[in-house]
């Protein structure tokens, strides 16, 4: 589960493999099978994730 900077928690998967997302600060939003970047918008405040 990852939790965004406004509280709200939610899965991520990878659309190439099916992992579960992960956040670091450098990165953003990736995964980490294929290196896949992933740019999303958090629905609980409209942010970039
Ligand atoms: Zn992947
Ligand atoms: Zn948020």
């Amino acid at each position: 589960m990852l939790q965004h900077s406004c509280g709200y928690e939610a899965n991520f998967h990878c659309k190439n493999c099916q992992s579960p997302l992960v956040h670091d600060d450098r990165i953003g939003l990736h995964c980490p099978q294929c290196g896949r970047r992933i740019t999303t918008i958090c629905p609980g405040c409209g942010r970039r994730w």
